[in-house]
């Protein structure tokens, strides 16, 4: 797993770009998500794998680090769990499913192998996915989520330190609860392997917390996902994500939003308030016209269908897309006309057809003028 090649993991060229990468990433984050695959140990280790090759990919920095450097470029140790190769708290996973993996994922480096507590440290970024249907994407909603989390210990009151007994300074780090290694050509700082990051040395620690100053809680937030995101969008949080140390700031939570595949409706991918929908007719109603009633996401509508109207043929219904994110415009739907040619046929029905195909004979150019234009290509072409 360590030699992973990131990019063969998410099926993307070395050339790939950000959109590619990132619609490789979700397209597997969904296959292997936990919650679509219960109980599956091998699609959750794949799905750490996926987790693992989009935090690298879809940084800048450490994209370019591991292009250069392969996996010399990243620092193992920061992989995934809590920090990421720049020290910087980075997400440790995509949540929404069970609470104890949740906690594995997200405070991944909580005994050690992150940058999770190192002294005075900002909190890391949180990553919180939420799937929702494309209606409730097209209306926007609330939601309500509950986030592992942690809090001050309220029997040591965050020193980690048994009541009575005080830390002291850690004697590797001298307190600063970083390490400088050299790794490859790097020189690389990590968390202290003796404090972990803290700082301190506790002789005797608080029993509630295990020295760690805090314990693990939930809460909940509410996120408000607006009207018009789009599958693979991401919503940030500010502040809400892992607590700081010491009084600095707490990180940030991102909640990445994934909108289902719809039965009837697909969004347009370079335009998304705009929706596409097939919209079989019948043959006699594509060669006469007529009403025909379309489905919209809020509700059916009449639309007609002109005479002769081909295969193919999309007909606009203005105003019953998406709402746009960032502003009041509506997309609009496009209906792509599917002529069935009818099977299982009648006696009756055949005999009308075969009528119909008599008297067509001879048919001139203004009645079939694609099937005239094709039969004279093909006498160009042989006579
Ligand atoms: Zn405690
Ligand atoms: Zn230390």
């Amino acid at each position: 797993m360590s030699n992973q090649d990131f990019y063969e993991t998410l099926g993307v060229a070395r050339n790939a770009n950000d959109d590619d990468i990132k619609k490789a990433y979700r397209k597997l984050a969904m296959k292997y998500h936990p919650d679509r695959n219960p109980d599956n140990k091998e699609a959750e280790e794949k799905f750490k794998e996926i987790q693992k090759a989009y935090d690298i990919l879809s940084d800048p920095q450490k994209k370019a680090a591991y292009d250069r450097f392969g996996h010399a470029g990243i620092d193992p140790n920061n992989m995934g769990g809590g920090g990421g190769f720049d020290g910087f708290g980075n997400f440790g996973g995509a949540g929404g499913f069970d609470f104890g993996d949740i906690f594995s994922q997200m405070f991944g480096g909580a005994t050690g192998n992150g940058g999770r507590q190192q002294q005075s440290r900002q909190g890391a970024d949180l990553q919180y996915s939420v799937e929702i249907s494309l209606e409730e994407a097209a209306q926007g909603l609330k939601k309500q989520i509950t986030i592992p989390t942690y809090e001050e210990c309220d029997v040591c009151h965050g020193s980690g330190a048994k009541p009575g007994t005080s830390a002291s300074t850690c004697r590797t780090c001298h307190g600063t609860g970083t390490v400088h290694v050299r790794q490859a050509i790097f020189q690389i700082q990590q968390t202290c392997p003796t404090c972990h990051g803290s700082g301190k040395e506790i002789k005797d620690p608080c029993h509630k917390c295990r020295g760690d100053g805090r314990v693990k809680t939930t809460k909940t937030v509410e996120v408000n996902i607006p009207a018009g995101i789009d599958d693979g969008q991401r919503i940030r949080l500010s502040g809400e994500g892992e607590p700081g140390s010491d009084g600095a700031p707490a990180g940030d939570l991102y909640i990445h939003v994934g909108v289902k595949e719809h039965k009837v409706f697909q969004r347009d991918p370079n335009n998304p308030t705009d929706l596409h929908c097939e919209l079989p007719i019948s043959f006699p109603t594509a060669a006469l016209g007529g009403e025909v009633e379309v489905p919209t996401l809020n509700g059916r509508v009449q639309i007609s269908i002109p005479a002769g109207t081909q295969n193919g043929k999309q007909l606009r219904v203005k105003g019953k897309g998406i709402k746009h994110l960032r502003s009041n415009q509506i997309g609009d739907l496009y209906c792509h006309v599917v002529v069935e040619t009818p099977v299982n046929l009648t006696d009756r029905q055949k005999e009308l057809l075969a009528e119909f195909d008599q008297i067509a004979t001879g048919l001139n150019r203004s009645q079939t003028p694609r099937q005239r234009g094709f039969l004279d290509r093909l006498k160009e072409m042989f006579d």
